[in-house]
């Protein structure tokens, strides 16, 4: 309830499912590294947080209209973001990847996907990536909400390739028995961060940064990582 930190809640936009990031199991908890860091901050900083899933490409516009103080759904931090939102400091690399059904012998690189139909997610870097490439390599792009639906697309053959982050991927392939495959390089390199709305927030986002630096130093960063992911 807040009651007991006495620090004051807010509201914490995070994707619907995109493990190992965000999820829910199955006794319905959220959990996951954007989860249990957000947690671990506002822990660390004397706030409360309260969740809430939603489709990624809801979350931007929910920071505008005040619905959220924050956002932690694996978001890349994008100049184009920037304009909008004010990130955190980075807290994960990332980087896009094309993806193909596991016995696609066909797709290598971009340049094969000539006439091919893209699955993105709708508010994405990956959805932004495949519009600016669309007229160089002359593919069909289908825009869904969340990553399980664009999974899906593709491994039953609606579809050719997806676009999605590496770390997303690699651990959905490696978790589930999914009929996908990472096809060829990173397509770019980026980084996460945690987005408030740009110019309203700045103390927020000052906790949120020494909370972060804090728990690198004390080890608790790497200790969630290592929880949700092993390298
Ligand atoms: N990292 C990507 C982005 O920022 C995808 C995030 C997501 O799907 N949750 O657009």
């Amino acid at each position: 309830t807040g009651e007991d930190s006495g620090g004051q809640t807010y509201t914490v936009g995070i994707d619907t499912t995109y493990p190992p990031f965000e999820f829910e199991d199955s006794s319905g908890n959220y959990k996951g590294i954007d989860v249990d860091l957000i947690r671990a901050i506002a822990e660390n900083q004397g706030f409360e947080v309260k969740l809430e899933p939603m489709d990624f490409g809801g979350i931007i516009p929910a920071l505008q209209a005040g619905q959220l103080d924050v956002a932690i759904a694996g978001m890349s931090i994008t100049d184009e973001r920037k304009k909008i939102v004010d990130f955190s400091e980075p807290y994960f690399e990332a980087g896009l990847t094309l993806v193909s059904q596991k016995g696609n012998n066909e797709i290598k690189t971009l340049e094969d996907l000539k006439g091919k139909t893209v699955v993105v997610k709708s508010g994405t870097t990956g959805a932004q990536f495949a519009q600016d490439n669309k007229d160089k390599y002359e593919y069909e792009i289908t825009v869904l909400e969340d990553s399980p639906s664009m999974f899906q697309e593709v491994s039953n053959g609606n579809a050719d390739v997806l676009i999605e982050d590496y770390p997303v991927i690699a651990y959905a392939i490696a978790e589930s028995n999914l009929d996908l495959k990472i096809v060829g390089d990173r397509l770019n390199g980026d980084h996460y961060g945690i987005a408030v709305l740009k110019g309203e927030h700045a103390d927020l986002l000052d906790m949120i940064n020494t909370g972060l630096q804090e728990l690198k130093d004390s080890g608790k960063y790497d200790e969630i990582l290592n929880t949700y992911i092993s390298e």
